[in-house]
């Protein structure tokens, strides 16, 4: 798929909409998701226009891809989650119904998570 340059994530890095930030560095920008699904629920995204893991990982400079991952784990630290457990996870595509198309990962914290995604699918596939 190719980046759109005017999808929402990539307009909050413009700085053209807002953002509850909570980390940011030359590699990566975190801030609130706009409709949390946790106590803590924030978003972490390159500075760069990937669509996803898989276009991230194969494209983008090595430095930005450390630096990215480096952002992620800070993010947690910052947000006090390392001690307490938290969860992270990064939607890609039609399956896992990615919404917006920029790389994101999501820190979901604050609270026991449950398991990690929903029974039931045993046999429909
Ligand atoms: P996805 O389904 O693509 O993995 O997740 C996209 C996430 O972006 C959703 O959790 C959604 O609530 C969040 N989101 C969508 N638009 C905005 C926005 O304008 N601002 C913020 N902070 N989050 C957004």
């Amino acid at each position: 798929m190719a980046y759109d340059e005017n999808n929402i994530f990539a307009r909050i890095l413009r700085g053209e909409i807002p953002c509850k930030k909570v980390y940011e560095d030359d590699f990566a920008l975190a801030f609130h998701d706009i409709n949390p699904q946790a106590p803590v629920h924030v978003l972490v995204i390159p500075k760069g226009p990937y669509v996803s893991m898989a276009d991230f990982t194969a494209h983008a400079p090595e430095e930005l891809v450390v630096g990215f991952m480096r952002a992620v784990g800070k993010t947690a630290d910052e947000l006090g989650l390392v001690e307490p457990g938290y969860r992270t996870l990064a939607n890609a595509g039609e399956h896992a119904h990615q919404e917006v198309p920029h790389l994101h990962i999501h820190i979901f914290g604050g609270k026991p998570l449950g398991p990690m995604l929903i029974k039931g699918w045993e046999g429909t596939i």
